[in-house]
């Protein structure tokens, strides 16, 4: 049985994974210091034996033997990686240094969940791995966005200087359930807001963009990406590289959940990216990877979740 560490394994994309990885016969050690993630999440795993929990915080160090790692834990949510903005770049530079000292002991393969945040507000589109990016290095997405730059510059680093097994793979905007519904992410907000009868409040103009990836094909390519050859590093996109305006994104969810809310326009924040859509050629040639889901069906599973969610 492979032992499989996963940080940040109580949040969204983190469960989903511990289950995936429980659900293929491994042995699962979720870490997570529950900033963001819940143990709602993860409360029906407690009952298998090879699945641990440990409440820790990444940016300590942490002594365990393991196989493999996938490095999930950092707030992914502006309202919540820019709550305490210092501890979000402690998270992924410190957390990065320490999971990437824990592969060099024991010699584990180690993924870090990147983002498409590294391109920040892009210039070149759609966005393949070799664009550098447009980031602002001192505004108020930056602990996220460097934060996540600098854990890819120690995952290279450590790939030169001491051989470790590296991958890096880069996530665009993902959605399902377990999302958290206060985390202030467009979808989770919309799908409440329209369940709930409020108003949908639009950021700027609405004509913004995004790519939306449903999060079992997500789950799907990390574990493909862990299991790709050796030398096979990345960086690798991951999402869907169908792209809506933000505005297209709140009709379809009212005309899917038949809501009477209304859309409202509210203030843009401050380094919103104007559009986003991965070039995917890379998954596909190296992963065999391409995400099928239609954003209308993916959507149609979440609005349940938030359902039932909300009728608790
Ligand atoms: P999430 O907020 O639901 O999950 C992050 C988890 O990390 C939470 O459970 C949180 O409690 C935990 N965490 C935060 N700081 C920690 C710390 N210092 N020590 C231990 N645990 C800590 O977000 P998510 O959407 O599941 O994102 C998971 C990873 O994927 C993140 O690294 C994020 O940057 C990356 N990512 C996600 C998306 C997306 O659309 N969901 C897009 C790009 C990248
Ligand atoms: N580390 C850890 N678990 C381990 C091995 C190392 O948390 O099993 C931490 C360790 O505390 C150190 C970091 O990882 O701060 C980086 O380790 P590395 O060996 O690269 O650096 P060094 O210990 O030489 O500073
Ligand atoms: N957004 C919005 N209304 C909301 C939440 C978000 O219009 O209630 C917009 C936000 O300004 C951004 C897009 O939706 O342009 C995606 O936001 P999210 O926070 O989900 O992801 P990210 O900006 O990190 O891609």
């Amino acid at each position: 049985m492979n032992k499989i560490l996963v940080s940040g394994g109580a949040g969204f994309l983190g469960s989903h994974l511990c289950e995936r990885l429980l659900h293929e016969n491994n042995e699962v050690l979720c870490i997570d210091n529950l900033f963001t993630g819940e143990k709602k999440n993860i409360v029906h795993l407690f009952d298998n034996p090879y699945f641990e929990f440990l409440r820790h915080d990444v940016t300590f160090p942490l002594y365990v033997e393991v196989d493999k790692i996938y490095n999930l834990a950092c707030p992914a949510s502006p309202i919540h990686y820019q709550y305490d903005s210092a501890q979000t770049t402690k998270t992924s530079v410190l957390g990065a240094i320490n999971m990437l000292g824990l592969a060099k002991r024991t010699g584990a393969r180690i993924l870090q969940a990147s983002t498409s945040e590294v391109y920040g507000d892009p210039e070149i589109h759609p966005q393949p791995e070799s664009y550098f990016g447009n980031v602002n290095p001192i505004g108020v997405r930056s602990c996220y966005d460097e934060g996540k730059r600098c854990a890819e510059t120690l995952f290279f680093d450590y790939y030169r200087q001491y051989g470790i097994d590296i991958k890096v793979v880069r996530i665009f905007n993902t959605y399902g359930p377990n999302m958290n519904p206060d985390d202030g992410r467009v979808v989770s907000n919309f799908i409440v807001q329209a369940l709930k009868g409020k108003d949908i409040t639009i950021y700027g103009d609405g004509q913004q963009t995004r790519s939306f990836c449903y999060v079992d094909e997500l789950v799907d390519g990390l574990i493909r990406m862990m299991r790709s050859d050796n030398g096979f590093t990345g960086p690798v996109n991951l999402g869907n590289p169908f792209e809506f305006t933000i505005l297209e994104l709140a009709e379809m969810i009212i005309k899917i959940t038949g809501s009477a809310s209304t859309i409202i326009n509210k203030p843009l924040p401050s380094d919103d990216p104007r559009q986003r859509q991965p070039d995917i050629s890379l998954a596909k040639d190296k992963l065999e990877w391409e995400p099928i889901v239609k954003l209308e069906d993916g959507l149609k599973d979440t609005i349940e979740y938030f359902k039932e969610l909300i009728k608790k």
